[in-house]
């Protein structure tokens, strides 16, 4: 069984949230996702004034501080992230942590529902991936691959391409969907 506890921040809207859950039901088999009535502050300690955006990697920290034994946590926020030397990131994975954080401000820029929801998606399940052990990928259609920009993301599927699915089943994850 995989533990899932799904967190968010403000500014992540409930059907984003719900839908996220769903895209992880409907890829992985035997798995569980915890959800919270209330979303989470978004902390102040990460914001880098200077460059007008949060550290990721202090927002992973964040993250894991909710977890609890047997759980992997996965964050959705509202905010635009970066990495030293990056620009920003779409998400970020700290396997040791057993977290993850999806950050959705640069998804949602100038695109409509439906395509903004698929982007959260693939980049949820996306980061999964790297908590189970996955690397990127090269397929470009695989959901782990590396995206530079929101037409990588757009590109790519929520699905895992058959090379990665054989290594997460490898490791005990079965899926419903590659
Ligand atoms: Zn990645
Ligand atoms: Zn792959």
């Amino acid at each position: 069984m995989l533990n899932i506890m799904l967190l968010r921040t403000e500014g992540v809207e409930d059907f984003v949230y719900l839908s996220c859950a769903n895209a992880l039901k409907e890829v992985f088999d035997d798995i569980h996702v915890e959800l919270s009535r209330e979303s989470v502050k978004t902390p102040g300690y990460p914001y880098n004034a200077r460059r007008g955006q949060y550290n990721a990697e202090g927002f992973v920290y964040y993250a894991s501080s909710f977890s609890r034994p047997g759980f992997y946590v996965l964050l959705l926020a509202h905010v635009d992230a970066y990495v030293p030397g990056l620009n920003f990131v779409f998400g970020l994975a700290i396997p040791s942590l057993r977290a993850a954080a999806v950050f959705t401000h640069r998804l949602k820029i100038n695109v409509n529902t439906e395509r903004y929801l698929l982007r959260v998606q693939k980049e949820v399940i996306h980061e999964l991936g790297h908590l189970l052990g996955l690397a990127h990928c090269v397929m470009p259609s695989c959901v782990m691959k590396f995206s530079n920009s929101v037409f990588e993301v757009d590109k790519k599927e929520l699905v895992f391409c058959s090379k990665c699915a054989s290594v997460l089943l490898e490791r005990g994850y079965r899926l419903k969907l590659f």
